[in-house]
């Protein structure tokens, strides 16, 4: 027991309180020692392989395949082959069964699904388990929904699938991003050649185990591993017919490049920058909860992370101070453990990129904050930071470090925060924190930013649309226009 505090009178309280380990048990997941590539419904073996990690430990946890050029020619032949043959001439309503079916099998096995994902990715359980499955789930049933219904969502349009979609992930929400991908690609009939990132391959290695049990036909969904070069030749390829891509601006423009005159349809959700701008008339505490949650949250791996944070100077002071002491209570460590606020960096090279920009930070001039903290000795950790007095020139206001570490700036007025902020050349996603909703609205209307939260931060649903401006993208995923860029019209 840990001795009490009785100092001033105030209520005991024990001194140096911790919470004791609270790690949720790997036994719910069966890895295989390695996977093959899935396509046309079964699994077949890689000529060449490599091995995946726990980024938490540096454990190696399988061996997974490498799909060369070959491999993905085989997957797209089996799309084609599965959309030809009955796929997308299916109804939708016996679209929707298979789709409802995967949703409930994600949501019975959401445990098994979690536990790997943090094992494989390095991000806190609470998260995974509380935000990455549910909405996971939450959009194979939404987009169920539509299966039946496009002719209504879409009148007079005679909306008809695109053919076989080629799809890219990133690796900061392997499962949910391969949701956001799959369901609506499938809602529309069209089949999908999937490829996860390579560090992070194994939810999607085990979602092949979700669709044989939905007994999905065999071809729909075919998912190849490897790195960028499986990538390239999933967009190179002359059967796919829409490329849509989830990672960074870099990749995203030679996509672009490379499919420019090509006829593919293509989407893509790049970087971001956000800003999270905080008025002097909110409720402060409820913005510090806020600005936490918008870049601490999965280690700052998140495109559209709240990584500018603008506070208005009169309540500069009072904001930085709050947030500086919510910080030391944030938990760093062992991702499988439930108490776990920040986990694992993702990988290596990420790490590597972290502490470049924060070191260039330090260079610039601006003042680095730190919370008291132990990272474990294996794996790949980074303190969350607070960068203060940082000018809107730095590298750490201007780049998307894609890590936890927050860049403070300041304004007077609503123009000079909309100024600022809109000063990027990206366009994800904002945040305003103000009691007004008059200047909520002001402000959203004027942002140039895919989404607008208005006090609150990385709120997701299926049925709302998400995307970019600028360079962080064009097309929408999620709610009604995500269903658009799976489908052709003949009008
Ligand atoms: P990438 O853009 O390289 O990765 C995204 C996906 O694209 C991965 O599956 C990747 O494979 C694949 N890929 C890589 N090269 C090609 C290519 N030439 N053609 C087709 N597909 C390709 O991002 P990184 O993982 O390298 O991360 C780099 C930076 O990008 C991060 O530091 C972060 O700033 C940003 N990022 C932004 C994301 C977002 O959601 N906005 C998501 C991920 C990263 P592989 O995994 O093998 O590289």
């Amino acid at each position: 027991m840990a001795e009490l505090d009785r100092t001033g009178g105030a209520p005991a309280v024990p001194a140096d309180w911790t919470y004791a380990p609270a790690p949720e048990s790997r036994d719910i997941v069966q890895l295989r020692d390695r996977y093959g590539l899935f396509v046309g419904g079964k699994w077949i073996e890689a000529s060449e392989t490599y091995e995946t990690i726990s980024p938490a430990s540096e454990e190696p946890l399988a061996v997974i395949g490498q799909a060369t050029a070959t491999d993905v020619d085989h997957a797209v032949a089996a799309a084609r082959t599965a959309f030809a043959d009955g796929w997308s001439s299916l109804p939708g309503s016996e679209r929707a069964k298979y789709l409802f079916r995967v949703a409930r099998i994600l949501q019975e096995r959401a445990r098994e699904f979690a536990v790997l994902e943090s094992l494989n990715g390095g991000k806190p359980i609470k998260e995974s388990r509380d935000v990455d499955l549910p909405l996971a789930a939450a959009h194979f049933f939404y987009y169920a929904g539509w299966a039946d219904k496009l002719e209504y969502a879409f009148p007079n349009r005679r909306p008809r699938p695109v053919g076989v979609a080629g799809q890219i992930i990133p690796w900061n929400f392997p499962l949910l991003m391969l949701a956001w991908k799959i369901a609506p690609a499938l809602a529309c009939g069209n089949t999908v050649v999937l490829k996860p990132a390579e560090t992070t391959p194994l939810t999607a290695l085990l979602f092949c185990d979700v669709l044989r049990q939905a007994e999905l036909p065999p071809g729909v969904v075919n998912i190849v591993t490897g790195d960028g070069r499986t990538g390239a030749a999933i967009v190179d390829h002359e059967g796919v017919d829409k490329i849509a891509f989830t990672g960074s601006t870099e990749v995203g423009k030679a996509i672009q490049r490379q499919l420019a005159g090509s006829g593919k349809k293509l989407t893509l959700e790049l970087g971001g920058k956000a800003a999270n701008i905080v008025f002097d008339d909110c409720a402060l505490d409820q913005a510090v909860e806020g600005i936490v949650n918008g870049i601490y949250f999965n280690q700052g791996h998140v495109c559209c992370a709240g990584s500018r944070l603008f506070a208005q100077e009169s309540i500069y002071e009072p904001l930085v101070e709050k947030l500086k002491r919510r910080l030391e209570t944030l938990r760093v460590g062992d991702p499988l453990d439930k108490n776990t606020d920040v986990g694992a960096i993702n990988s290596a090279m990420q790490l590597d990129k972290i502490r470049e920009l924060v070191q260039s930070g330090r260079d610039e001039g601006a003042e680095i904050y730190q919370p008291p903290c132990r990272l474990p000795e294996k794996g790949y950790w980074f303190a969350p930071t607070v960068f203060t007095n940082v000018a809107q020139s730095y590298r750490i206001a201007q780049e998307e470090i894609f890590g936890p570490v927050l860049s403070v700036l300041t304004f007077r007025t609503p123009e000079e925060a909309l100024e600022k902020a809109n000063n990027t050349p990206y366009g994800l996603s904002a945040g305003v924190w103000t009691e007004k909703g008059s200047r909520i609205l002001w402000m959203a209307q004027r942002l140039r930013a895919g989404v607008v939260w208005a006090n609150t931060y990385n709120r997701f649903d299926p049925t709302s649309p998400f995307g970019g401006y600028k360079e962080s993208g064009f097309g929408r995923e999620g709610g009604l226009h995500g269903l658009e860029p799976y489908l052709r019209f003949d009008e």
